[in-house]
């Protein structure tokens, strides 16, 4: 069976220091852009705290030819402000973007009222028509906060029927429920490309205190045998670029039409993981 080369993308978040945005620039970006993504994307902070780092890493990306997303959510700001700096990405030639709801920084939840996605993509779309190709998120194992199943899946197809053009999944280590997710916006009426989204094991400890704030579930297999390591971080490595690649391989086998990689910023295990896949 033939079929188009799967779209590979990655992420990245702003980098707090100048090495680190030093070393993302020369050292990894080259490297990751080797393997011909479609984009690389860059994290927006809770409640824009990260305005003016991720508009310059997204300008010294795409300044070198690099097709770059920046994320983007109202935080709290308005819509002079946002729509200021939408109008900045139009005026540097940026085409895409991820548009997202986002969350309050912690100490500030309930001091302002967080604008929905599907508001965010109606208010690019109103603003710079189809100049954006718009990504949005989803949540095979549902959004924390969702009232429902089936609600979350309908406020996805909310935002995608606002104008956005994919979406990028949070990451799962389930590979069904991304499979049933799947089949379950299809049965809503979803048609657009669902990305799946997958997060490398890189430092353990740090992905089981995030997972369990945004919902993602990492099995009990898969801790048993971590933790079965203790502080050999080699076996740790191997064992998740083994798990990680064998996601992929199934979701890709399956028909999945691609995969964004949170890259957390480093070029492994990332790369070996799509070495692995033979892409
Ligand atoms: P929404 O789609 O707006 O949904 C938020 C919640 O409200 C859900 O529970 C949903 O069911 C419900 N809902 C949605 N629409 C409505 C509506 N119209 N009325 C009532 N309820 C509704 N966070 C960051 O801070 N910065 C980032 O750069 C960032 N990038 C991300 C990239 C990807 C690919 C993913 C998957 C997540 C990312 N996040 C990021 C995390 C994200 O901001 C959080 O998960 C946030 O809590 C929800 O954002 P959203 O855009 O999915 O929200």
């Amino acid at each position: 069976m033939s079929r188009q080369r799967p779209r590979i993308s990655f992420e990245y978040f702003p980098p707090r220091t100048v090495e680190g945005k030093a070393r993302l620039l020369q050292e990894t970006t080259p490297a990751l852009n080797e393997l011909n993504p479609a984009f690389f994307s860059v994290t927006y902070g809770a409640g824009g705290t990260t305005r003016d780092s991720t508009l310059g890493l997204v300008s010294t990306i795409h300044n070198d030819g690099i097709d770059v997303a920046p994320h983007l959510s109202f935080g709290g700001d308005d819509e002079n402000a946002v729509g200021a700096l939408i109008d900045t990405y139009v005026a540097r030639g940026i085409k895409r973007m991820v548009a997202l709801r986002g969350d309050m920084p912690s100490g500030m939840g309930g001091a302002s009222q967080l604008v929905y996605a599907n508001e965010l993509v109606a208010f690019i779309r109103e603003r710079t028509g189809d100049h954006f190709e718009i990504e949005v998120a989803a949540y095979p194992e549902i959004h924390p906060e969702s009232k429902s199943y089936d609600s979350d899946i309908q406020y996805l197809k909310g935002k995608l029927d606002a104008g956005a053009n994919s979406a990028i999944t949070q990451y799962f280590f389930n590979v069904e429920s991304y499979f049933y997710f799947h089949d379950q916006c299809t049965a809503a009426g979803i048609s657009k490309p669902i990305y799946a989204g997958i997060m490398p094991i890189i430092n353990f400890a740090n992905l089981a205190r995030f997972s369990r704030n945004c919902g993602a579930e990492i099995p009990r297999w898969i801790c048993q045998r971590i933790e079965g390591y203790g502080d050999d971080q080699d076996s740790i490595r191997k064992f998740g670029v083994e798990v990680v690649t064998q996601l992929c391989q199934t979701l890709l086998d399956s028909g999945a039409p691609g995969i964004h990689f949170y890259t957390m910023n480093q070029v492994e295990p990332t790369r070996e993981i799509y070495r692995n896949l033979g892409l």
